[in-house]
C-alpha cells in the first residue's frame, strides 16, 4: 500500500506506511490517504468474525491493519497488536464490547483503556508503532503537544516506557477536570514532562505552533507530534467499526449504522474508511455539540470554520472545535479524489475566505446518498436530558460526548432517516466529566476499580509562563540533560 496527499503536487511521489508514520502534514500541506481502499467480501468478513470471536480484538486488528501496512514484517505487526490490545490494557480480549441500550440501539464501549477515553484505542497502537520505527532507524523523538484533557493523557499513557520517546505536554493551568489533572500530573516518569502553562488551551496550541515553526529547533531536538491527522491513528480506529459490525449485525449481510460524537472528524472518518472497504455500514451519523461546523456542512453544503472567539465552551469539551482537521480527507473522496479540486476548496477558497460551499452540487447529495452521512447537533440541555433518559431506561451512565451521539441518533431514528441496528460510539467514561453527570442525575459517576487511587497520586508538573522561549528552554535542559 502506498500513500498520497489529498492535495497531491505532481512532484510528490507515493510513500509507504512507515514513511508517513512520523510525518504530520504532507509537504504540500495536504493529508496522507491510501491510494485505494482494499476491498473485503462476505467470505473475508466471515473469516474476520471468526477470528474476532475465537482470538479476540488484537487478532482482528492485525488482519485489518495488515491490509494497509506492508513494510513491517507480519510477525512484528502481530506482536505490536497483541501488546497494544492486551487484556491488561483494555480489561477484556474483546477490547470493545457492545451492550444493548434499547431495542436495536447499542453502545460500543471504547473507553476501557488506560485513560478512560476512546483515544486510547488508537494511541496504544501508535505508541507501539512509534517505538518500533524509531528503533529501526536509530532515531529519538520528542513529542510536543497541547491538550485540553483527553488527547494529552492518552498520548502520555501510550508513550510511557517506550524507548527513544519523550513527551512534552502543554496543559492550560487549572483548566482541566480534577480527574484529568490527576491522571496526567500523577505520572512521575523522566520521559513524561507535563507543563501547566499560564493560559488557556488556545495559548498552549499557539506555543506549540510557534515552536514547530522554528525549523532549526525542531530538527535539532527531534520535535514531533501525535495529532489527530496521523493516518495510523485513523487506521487503528477502523478496526473497532469492524468489531462493532461483527457484534451488532447478527447476519452476514445485515447493515449497521453508527452515531459518532464528532470533533476533528477522525472517529467518523474511520467509519467512512470501513464503509468504503465494503464493511456493511448503512448510515454514519455525525453528531456535534453547539460547535456545529460539521452539522452545518451536511445540512447546507457550506463548510465555514470558526475563530476561537466563535467557538463555544461546552459541557462536551472534547468536541469544542472550530475547524475539523480530518475533514479534508473526506472531501478528497467526495470530489472523486480530484486533488486539484481539493486545492481549490481548501487553499483557494477556505484559505482566502474562511469557507467554501458545495451547496446545490451533486457532491453534497452524494455525501448523503452514496456515502451515507447524516448529521445533527445537540445542546447542554439535550445532553443532560440524554444522560438522564439513558440512566433511567437502562441504568447505564453515558458521558456528555456520548450523550450528544445518543441524542442525534434518536432524532434520526424517530425521523425515519435511519434504521436498526444502530450503534452509538462511547467516547469517554462518565467519571472524566463528573460535574455534568451530577448535574444531570444527581449521582456521582462510579470510579472504575483501576482508577480508584488516581486522585491520591502525587503531582509532577512544571509551571511555565505563556511564552514559547520558556518552553524551549525546558526542552533544551531536559534533552541535553
Ligand atoms: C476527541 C474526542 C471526541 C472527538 O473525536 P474526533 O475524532 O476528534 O471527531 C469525542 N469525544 C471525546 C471524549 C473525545 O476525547
Amino acid at each position: 500500500m502506498r500513500y498520497i496527499s489529498t492535495r497531491g503536487l505532481p512532484t510528490d511521489s507515493p510513500r509507504t506506511f512507515t514513511e508517513i508514520l512520523l510525518a504530520g502534514l504532507a509537504p504540500d500541506g495536504g493529508l496522507y490517504m491510501p491510494v485505494e481502499y482494499p476491498q473485503v467480501d462476505e467470505e473475508m468478513l466471515a473469516r474476520w468474525a471468526k477470528i474476532f470471536r475465537e482470538e479476540g480484538y488484537a487478532a482482528l486488528a492485525f488482519e485489518v491493519m495488515s491490509l494497509y501496512i506492508d513494510d513491517i514484517p507480519a510477525d512484528d505487526l502481530r506482536a505490536m497488536c497483541d501488546r497494544a490490545y492486551s487484556e491488561a490494557n483494555f480489561g477484556s480480549v474483546k477490547v470493545a464490547p457492545l451492550t444493548q441500550l434499547s431495542d436495536g440501539v447499542s453502545l460500543l464501549h471504547l473507553s476501557n483503556g488506560p485513560t478512560a477515553a476512546f483515544k486510547d484505542m488508537a494511541m496504544q497502537m501508535l505508541g507501539q508503532l512509534f517505538e518500533y520505527v524509531l528503533a529501526k532507524t536509530g532515531r529519538e523523538l520528542n513529542i510536543l503537544g497541547a491538550t485540553s484533557g483527553d488527547t494529552g493523557s492518552s498520548a502520555e499513557y501510550a508513550m510511557l516506557g517506550k524507548a527513544g520517546i519523550r513527551v512534552f505536554m502543554l496543559t492550560p493551568a487549572g483548566r482541566m477536570t480534577p480527574f484529568q489533572q490527576a491522571q496526567m500530573y500523577g505520572l512521575d516518569d523522566p520521559s513524561i514532562i507535563n507543563v501547566a502553562l499560564d493560559g488557556v488551551f488556545d495559548d498552549c496550541q499557539d506555543v506549540v505552533k510557534a515552536i514547530s515553526a522554528d525549523a532549526d529547533f525542531k530538527e535539532r531536538y527531534s520535535i514531533g507530534a501525535v495529532n489527530s491527522i496521523n493516518w495510523a491513528r485513523l487506521l487503528a480506529q477502523v478496526v473497532y467499526y469492524v468489531a462493532a459490525w461483527i457484534q451488532a449485525s447478527g447476519t452476514p449481510r445485515n447493515k449497521v449504522s453508527f452515531s459518532v460524537p464528532t470533533g476533528n472528524f477522525g472517529d467518523v472518518l474511520a467509519g467512512h474508511v470501513a464503509r468504503s472497504m465494503g464493511v456493511p455500514i448503512d448510515k454514519l451519523i455525525v453528531a456535534t455539540n453547539e460547535n456545529n461546523v460539521l452539522d452545518e456542512f451536511f445540512r447546507t453544503g457550506v463548510y465555514r470554520v470558526r475563530s476561537s472567539e466563535q467557538t463555544f465552551k461546552t459541557s462536551s469539551p472534547s468536541m469544542d472545535i472550530s475547524k475539523a482537521s480530518n475533514f479534508e480527507r473526506f472531501v478528497f473522496d467526495l470530489v472523486g479524489r480530484d486533488q486539484a479540486r481539493v486545492r481549490e476548496l481548501f487553499v483557494d477558497e477556505l484559505g482566502a475566505n474562511g469557507e467554501f460551499s458545495l451547496a446545490g452540487t451533486r457532491e453534497l447529495r452524494d455525501a448523503k446518498s452514496r456515502f451515507g452521512f447524516l448529521s445533527g447537533s445537540s445542546t447542554h440541555a439535550d445532553r443532560l436530558d440524554s444522560i438522564r433518559t439513558v440512566y433511567r431506561q437502562s441504568r447505564v451512565m453515558i458521558d456528555p460526548h456520548t450523550a450528544d451521539a445518543w441524542k442525534v441518533a434518536l432524532d434520526a431514528l424517530r425521523g425515519g432517516a435511519v434504521e436498526h441496528p444502530l450503534v452509538v460510539l462511547e467516547t469517554a467514561l462518565p467519571v472524566k466529566f463528573a460535574e455534568t453527570i451530577v448535574e444531570a442525575i444527581g449521582v456521582e459517576p462510579e470510579v472504575p476499580e483501576r482508577f480508584a487511587s488516581v486522585m491520591d497520586a502525587g503531582r509532577t508538573v512544571v509551571d511555565l509562563p505563556n511564552d514559547p522561549e520558556a518552553v524551549k528552554n525546558l526542552i533544551r535542559s531536559v534533552v541535553e540533560g
